[in-house]
């Protein structure tokens, strides 16, 4: 038996073929689950609904993670066509691009709390909303990355933002483990996305990481999905609350 047959996922943050969000749908995909897919708006509907229907999604709908109506139309939507949710991927990130590119001292406050907003309360905002449903346990994900707890140059304000993503994934963890609701972050390496090339100098970055890296191998989307799709499985009962990489070991080394 396929280890998510007969599960039902939700999977926030795909953009295009390249989004690491679309790696893990097409992994819990293979793997047997059914998935509800959300786009952000209308411009990302056309690229994210043939990739949604090409994995056969029970579930299509757009959802801004900052709009509430589109957050209680859609999990209505979970509860109408499934009465359940077993996972949940939040692999979400946003910063405007003149906080996201100068120094965090220079931050404005409006810029860090929608970076905030998007990209770590949301992923509060979908455990609260999925709790309910999640009746027999369940697994919430959300994508992270080293810059939380290192200084890597350029990656600015969203270090203290997926600082504070993490740390939410522990209280997360702590707060729903009574009811089996395992909380975990995967923190990847670098890999080209949109939302990486923002990033200013994302290529030099992309270039130490495979130099540095124990495994000297550029990531890619497949691995991250191998990983999420055992973290939603029942094979990883009991792993909760933490941050794990799969970045080839980059973490490991001082540079
Ligand atoms: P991506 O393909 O650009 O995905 C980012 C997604 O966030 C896009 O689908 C984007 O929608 C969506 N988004 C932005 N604002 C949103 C909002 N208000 N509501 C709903 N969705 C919103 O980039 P990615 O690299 O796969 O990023 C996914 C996650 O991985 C992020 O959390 C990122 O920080 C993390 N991560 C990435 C890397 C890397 O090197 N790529 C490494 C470590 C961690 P649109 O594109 O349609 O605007």
């Amino acid at each position: 038996m396929k280890s998510l047959q007969g599960k039902k996922g939700l999977v926030v943050g795909i953009a295009n073929k390249e989004s690491i969000a679309w790696g893990c749908a097409k992994a819990f995909h293979e793997a047997g689950a059914e998935l509800a897919i959300t786009y952000l708006n209308e411009k990302a509907e056309p690229y994210v609904r043939p990739l949604a229907e090409e994995i056969g999604a029970a579930i299509i709908m757009p959802l801004d993670v900052q709009n509430e109506d589109q957050m209680i139309a859609l999990f209505e939507a979970i509860n109408q066509k499934w009465g359940k949710l077993d996972f949940l991927l939040h692999s979400i990130a946003f910063a405007p691009k003149e906080d996201l590119q100068g120094r965090v001292t220079d931050c404005s406050r409006q810029g860090f709390l929608m970076a905030m907003d998007i990209s770590c309360y949301s992923f509060i905002r979908l455990a609260r909303l999925a709790e309910p449903l999640m009746k027999e346990g369940g697994a919430l994900l959300t994508m992270t990355y080293l810059g939380s707890e290192k200084v890597v140059e350029h990656y600015g304000v969203m270090g203290p933002v997926k600082a504070a993503l993490e740390g939410a994934v522990k209280y997360l963890a702590a707060d729903l483990g009574g009811k089996k609701i395992r909380v975990n972050a995967i923190s990847p390496g670098p890999i080209s996305t949109r939302a990486a090339r923002a990033i200013p100098n994302f290529d030099s970055l992309l270039q130490l990481t495979r130099k540095k890296s124990p495994e000297h191998e550029a990531l890619t989307i497949q691995s991250v999905g191998a990983y999420a799709k055992f973290l939603a499985s029942n094979e990883a009962t009991l792993i909760t609350g933490n941050t794990v990489y799969v970045d080839a070991g980059f973490n490991i080394m001082s540079l």
